[in-house]
């Protein structure tokens, strides 16, 4: 199945800075409607931006949710991973690496919680939740002691939010900006290759300088959301011999 992904920008009204987001026929087709699509970002100031697109992808309405700015200084990210859980918090970054749509159930607070984590951890880098579930790619719940289904990378995601258990809390959240942020480049400059051309992994993990693990991670990502692209991964005479 082909998924045509559509980019579109706007202006938000509050900090006048243009905002990218990615919608592709599948939610559209799904919502037969209007889509919202939250991207937060901001820093240290954060908010919302819903923007409410039709299914042919045109701008037909937005907000702007100003409240997340209330609670963050209350909380630092350690401190959100211990009541939500690290796990779940681990499958929602990989989902939103991942690039798929995602939607999350879960009470008002804890979601509040949740967006000033995401928030702290991926500021200047956009990224867009489904407000409902019927146009999301995946479902996960915050609720506690409910089951989740497995995120292609989740425990890459996992043990990054473990490594910096030492460390201060600014020191934490841009070690995890800077590791999400590199990992989402390279998912990039992977898909960016195999859209324009057929090779090898030899050739693309030398071209992009990527290694063996990094490699088998990002083939993860590009799988559950762009199957099509990994038959352009083709076979090397090196790799035959
Ligand atoms: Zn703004």
């Amino acid at each position: 199945m082909t998924v045509l992904q559509m980019r579109r920008s706007l202006i938000c009204p509050k900090c006048k800075k243009t905002l990218y987001y990615e919608i592709d026929d599948n939610s559209a087709m799904k919502s037969g409607g209007l889509i919202p699509i939250t991207i937060i970002h901001g820093y240290p100031d954060a908010h919302a931006l819903v923007v409410y697109v039709d299914t042919n992808g045109a701008n037909r309405g937005y907000e702007v949710i100003e409240n997340l700015v209330d609670l963050r200084s209350n909380f630092d990210a350690r401190e959100i991973l211990n009541i939500i859980g690290e796990k779940k918090i681990a499958k929602i970054i990989a989902s939103i690496v991942g690039g798929l749509t995602l939607y999350i159930e879960g009470d008002p607070e804890s979601i509040k919680l949740l967006h000033i984590f995401l928030s702290k951890i991926l500021k200047n880098q956009f990224f867009s939740l489904a407000d409902n579930e019927k146009l999301a790619d995946i479902k996960i719940s915050i609720i506690k002691k409910k089951n989740n289904p497995k995120v292609p990378g989740e425990k890459y995601i996992l043990s990054l939010l473990r490594k910096g258990r030492k460390m201060s809390e600014s020191g934490y959240v841009n070690m995890l900006n800077v590791e999400i942020s590199k990992l989402k480049t390279k998912i990039r400059k992977v898909i960016d290759v195999l859209e324009r051309r057929n090779i090898s992994k030899t050739e693309l993990m030398e071209e992009l300088e990527i290694n063996d693990r990094e490699f088998e991670l990002i083939i993860q990502f590009i799988k559950t959301k762009r199957p099509n692209l990994i038959k352009n991964l083709v076979d090397s005479l090196l790799d035959i011999l």
